[in-house]
């Protein structure tokens, strides 16, 4: 898939997805929108400039394995990884929190669309930097009592928009059986143990080839690998199989 890059103006008179302000009136000049795709690109014009211009893309990853802007201490302190690579469209900085907690506490469709249409760019770039086609999309999944609280999973509606528009196969295939409290006040040792016991997988006969897995946002790793060893268990039977991760931000 050949990167295209071009600029967009936002369509008149509409409010802004994000932030609710009038395009047009904001709109002093082109921002490049660095996806190929017709639909995410069009979501994405209807941001006014500001918001367009606030996206902190990352167009060159540091880290090779995770995707990450920076110089990575996680990827190169991990001895064992049981996903092959990870890509993230943005780095996860105080705007794009806002824009998170506006899609989750909110469950506003417009941002929902938005966070879609960026995650679109992580999955091009993974394309272009593994040239494979995968073969079904899946994502992190919930546990039942947040999932009761907040009505939807963020990440498989994610999954779903860029299944839709890529023509790829979305099925789920795992469970959350409990949800460890928030990992930012741990330490990095027990973020890790602490993920074991927290996934298991619905069913075997789906997993095989290369699967493409959908979180939000990108910690420690730790969340996306433990989905991915369990994904690679549950498919012994086919020894070729890979898991690629795909995130909407890296923190
Ligand atoms: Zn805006
Ligand atoms: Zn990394």
């Amino acid at each position: 898939m050949r990167l295209h890059i071009s600029t967009w103006f936002a369509p008149s008179g509409l409010p802004c997805p994000i932030c609710g302000r009038n395009a047009q009136q904001t709109d002093s000049g082109a921002v490049a929108i660095p996806i190929q795709h017709g639909e995410p690109r069009r979501i994405l014009s209807a941001l006014c400039f500001s918001c367009r211009r606030s996206i902190p893309w990352i167009i060159h990853p540091v880290c090779r394995i995770c995707g990450r802007a920076e110089r990575c201490e996680d990827c190169i302190r991990r001895q064992h990884r049981s996903y092959s690579i990870s890509r993230c469209a943005v780095r996860y900085d105080n705007q794009m929190r806002d824009w998170l907690a506006l899609y989750k506490y909110r469950g506003n469709e417009g941002v929902e669309s938005v966070l879609a249409a960026m995650l679109a760019f992580a999955y091009e770039r993974l394309c272009l930097s593994t040239s494979a086609s995968f073969d079904a999309i899946t994502s992190v999944p919930l546990a039942p009592e947040r999932l009761l609280d907040r009505g939807y999973n963020q990440a498989e509606r994610l999954a779903q928009r860029l299944a839709e528009w890529y023509g790829l196969n979305y099925h789920p295939m795992l469970l959350r059986l409990r949800h460890t409290e928030k990992q930012s006040l741990k330490t990095r040792r027990s973020r890790v143990t602490d993920m074991r016991g927290n996934f298991a997988a619905v069913s075997s006969d789906l997993f095989s080839g290369k699967i493409l897995l959908v979180d939000d946002v990108y910690t420690t790793g730790s969340t996306l690998d433990e989905c991915a060893r369990i994904l690679k268990k549950a498919s012994q039977t086919n020894d070729s199989t890979e898991i690629y991760g795909l995130l909407w931000a890296r923190s």
